[in-house]
């Protein structure tokens, strides 16, 4: 499973993330997207997923490197 890898000077604090994923992502005391978890449950991987497509700024993608 590959790593997520939150861009957070691209990120706008929309939090539509944070409620299509919760138990993955979540916003700081900036307002900026965090994750609450490096390793992401199989059974999370399709609401990250989802979350990936629908953030605004395209600031949430998987990390292959
Ligand atoms: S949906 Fe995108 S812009 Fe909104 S908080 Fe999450 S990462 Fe940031």
């Amino acid at each position: 499973m590959p790593s997520l890898n939150p861009d957070t000077n691209a990120c706008i604090g929309a939090g539509i993330c944070t409620n299509t994923a919760p138990t993955v992502f979540d916003l700081g005391a900036d307002g900026l997207v965090r994750l609450r978890t490096t390793d992401v449950d199989t059974n999370d991987v399709p609401d990250t997923d989802a979350a990936i497509a629908m953030c605004p700024a395209q600031a949430l993608s998987w990390s292959r490197s």
